[in-house]
């Protein structure tokens, strides 16, 4: 039963069509919000010295005059408050300050060991704490992305396999030690949404973008939305069965995408100490180096290929350390892919290396932030 919307539910929606017009449209005058938002003047003068008081907006020039008196424009400011977006990585814990139109004001790392579960969250709390502490502005909330199985809405890690993270509160103790909304979604999800908005995909509404570095995972963008799933697993693809190989994979399964395409599972099976020596030989023409990553992109396009299939998407991107690995790599992802899908669906698809910026996922976790407090969706 859909019921009737309070007075202030309207309130609070018709003050973030506000916002969100003036975010979007800055700078533009109190009658052009009415005429673009359909609300009357009165409420829009209302809602505006509303947002003026928060210090979100602020006046600026006169617009042109239209026959009365020129208008004076709203303008919407970016370093009004800053978000502090972390990045739960492989080995280190990266955050920065950001500003309201994604800009990145201050980073900062620690170091993890991910195989400490209680230090890694001891460590974030602290990273949070020193970012709070290095803004002269208000802050916002708390964006953290991470790896693994992430409930959104409770800010629960479900699980978190590369982290030893099990039903870990996250978003409730972060919240409850720094007195800030907290929001928390997983890291290839955050990715694929940065990537979608900072990555030129203007034209194109639907995006997979998959994160490849030890773990595998990948976002999937709809309709311009991040899409989630009913359990928010919605491109968790690093533990699709692909080999019987009988490889343990972390999950406790065997034969796992991450066993054979994970940059653990290459680096390992190639004798190569790091992903730059790697390259180094793949570009040699290294025999052993050549087998090793086109088996790891063959197997990575096959289940890409099943995702063709699923979606339909036309543009999939690739991102996270295994890009280093440059084209060799990507030609052999995107050959199998292709055709491993229907070759009318595939025929269209463009696999890409994604936006190489090492800080996609703390803009991502910054961008559902903003989304989810106020409403506004960064755009560039
Ligand atoms: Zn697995």
């Amino acid at each position: 039963v859909r019921q009737k919307a309070t007075h202030g539910q309207t309130r609070t929606y018709n003050s973030r069509l506000v916002l969100r017009t003036v975010y979007d449209q800055s700078p533009i005058s109190r009658a052009e919000v009415a005429r673009a938002t359909g609300l009357t003047r009165t409420s829009v003068s209302d809602l505006v010295g509303e947002l003026l008081e928060s210090g979100l907006v602020e006046e600026g020039e006169r617009g042109p005059s239209t026959g009365g008196k020129a208008p004076i424009l709203l303008r919407f400011i970016s370093g009004a408050q800053l978000v502090v977006g972390v990045d739960v990585a492989e080995t280190e814990l990266r955050g920065a300050l950001v500003d309201l139109r994604g800009d990145i004001r201050l980073t900062r790392s620690l170091p993890i060991d991910a195989n400490d579960a209680d230090a890694t969250l001891h460590r974030l709390q602290e990273l949070v704490g020193q970012l709070i502490a290095d803004s002269d502005r208000p802050i916002l909330g708390v964006g953290i992305a991470t790896p693994g199985l992430i409930d959104s809405r409770s800010g629960v890690v479900r699980t978190s396999v590369h982290l030893d993270w099990r039903d870990l509160p996250l978003g409730a103790l972060v919240s409850e030690r720094h007195r800030l909304p907290v929001h928390v979604a997983n890291d290839s999800q955050a990715a694929a949404l940065a990537e979608y908005t900072f990555g030129g995909y203007a034209d194109s509404p639907n995006l997979v973008a998959v994160k490849v570095g030890r773990g595998i995972g990948a976002g999937v963008i709809l309709d311009g939305h991040l899409f989630v799933g009913d359990g928010a697993g919605a491109g968790e693809i690093g533990h699709t069965t692909v080999a019987d190989n009988r490889l343990a994979c972390q999950c406790g399964r065997t034969g796992c995408l991450e066993t054979v395409a994970g940059t653990r599972a290459i680096l390992g099976a190639s004798g190569a100490a790091d992903l730059t020596e790697l390259r180094r030989r793949l570009d040699a023409g290294d025999g052993r180096a050549v087998r090793v990553v086109e088996e790891a992109g063959r197997a990575l396009g096959r289940v890409l290929g099943g995702m063709i299939g699923a979606l339909d998407v036309e543009r999939i991107a690739l991102l996270g350390p295994a890009a280093e690995l440059g084209d060799r790599w990507l030609e052999v992802v995107r050959t199998e892919a292709v055709a491993s899908a229907l070759p009318l669906l595939s025929d269209r698809t463009q696999v890409t290396l994604g936006v190489l910026s090492p800080d996609i996922v703390v803009l991502g976790a910054s961008a559902l932030l903003l989304t989810r407090e106020l409403g506004l969706a960064l755009a560039r």
